[in-house]
């Protein structure tokens, strides 16, 4: 959770400064500035007091984009982490290029499993989610800012540049050629009650909106930037700002329908499941048999499926509401779980919003 009572954001900064070990665990403090999070003992120079944000939990700060000092590091500190952990932590901070397997983790001498369980255990998440946000917090920062990631890297505490090798390019995949000058697509993080999500916007409109942890994530940026024929760079524009402040209301219950534009390439047929999709009401659902049967097309069930499966901007473009035939519901490249949620959501203030 963030912390948003100042008195007592104020009662931690001071804690900060007095390198207070009883409040180790407590809170972990994120560095706007170097996006790196601590805990109270850090020797590193102190930040200042507008540059920081307060968690009560180490999973929180690495939603909201922050990753782990290296000075203090919180995922070794808070809680005393077996040798094991350890190693595999140094793993990822010293190769952010190759992701380390199980296989990995066995030739050196780790059990993954308990690895896991450790994670899953202290802070919540997985030891791959771990190391995919780690990554992804990483390269979104190096993106943010540009060229300075060397001074970033030395400002933060990182003694060594050895863990400063992976690019966003992994990430990203490689820009194309571009015929458009100027042209950009703009990438921003955002938080939400079901986890961070990148959003991305052209001048037309939103572009993209995914969980962080989305399955096939990169496909979808090369082929976006593919499509546009324009690189991805951090930034944010009038659309993402009326995308966050909708989203807001969307998961306070205040909103069931978007406004914002959209900027969707595609096929005509990709298109054609795009808009149908947004015709489900809030609150509602329909199967992919119905969806093709709306389309005059009842045979392109498979079809239907893949467009589905192709849409880009999630929640925006509700291919949550689609579900099977039996009321099973089948897939979602965001997971279940938050399919389950939107659904309970949306189903829960469906009723309230036609009432009201
Ligand atoms: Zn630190």
């Amino acid at each position: 959770m963030l912390i948003t009572n100042e008195k007592q954001a104020d009662g931690y900064y001071q804690a900060l400064l007095n390198r207070e070990p009883s409040y180790v665990g407590v809170f972990f403090v994120g560095v706007k500035t170097t996006s790196i999070f601590c805990i109270a003992t850090c020797r590193a120079r102190k930040p200042k007091r507008e540059n920081v944000v307060f968690y009560t939990h180490f999973k929180d700060a690495m939603d909201a984009g922050f990753r782990p000092c290296k000075v203090c590091r919180p995922t070794e500190n808070t809680h005393e982490a077996p040798y094991e952990v350890q190693v595999a932590i140094n793993l990822i901070r010293d190769c952010t290029k190759a992701k380390i397997t199980d296989q990995t983790l066995r030739e050196s001498g780790i059990r993954p499993i308990f690895v896991r369980r450790w994670f899953n255990q202290h802070y919540g998440m997985t030891f791959q989610t771990f190391q995919r946000m780690y990554r992804i917090n990483y390269a979104f920062q190096e993106l943010k800012t540009g060229k300075t990631a060397t001074s970033t890297a030395l400002d933060s505490g990182y003694d060594s540049l050895s863990g400063f090798g992976y690019t966003f390019k992994k990430l990203l995949g490689h820009a194309p050629t571009l015929n458009l000058e100027n042209a950009v697509i703009l990438i921003d993080r955002l938080t939400t009650p079901i986890g961070p999500m990148f959003v991305c916007a052209t001048e037309e409109g939103i572009c993209l909106l995914e969980f962080v942890d989305r399955r096939m994530l990169e496909t979808e940026f090369e082929d976006l930037q593919r499509r546009l024929k324009a690189p991805i760079v951090a930034g944010e524009n009038a659309h993402i700002n009326q995308l966050k402040q909708e989203l807001a209301e969307y998961f306070s219950g205040k909103r069931s329908e978007f406004n914002v534009p959209l900027h969707t390439p595609g096929t005509d047929f990709q298109n054609a499941v795009w808009q149908m999709l947004g015709t489900i009401p809030f609150g509602e659902t329909a199967s992919y048999q119905e969806q093709a049967t709306r389309l005059d097309n009842p045979k392109a069930v498979r079809a239907v499926a893949r467009a589905n499966g192709m849409n880009r901007v999630a929640i925006v473009i509700p291919c949550h509401r689609v579900i099977g035939k039996d009321g099973s519901l089948t897939g979602y490249a965001g997971g279940l779980e938050r399919k389950r949620w939107l659904l309970d959501h949306e189903k829960a203030h469906g009723q309230n919003l036609v009432k009201g």
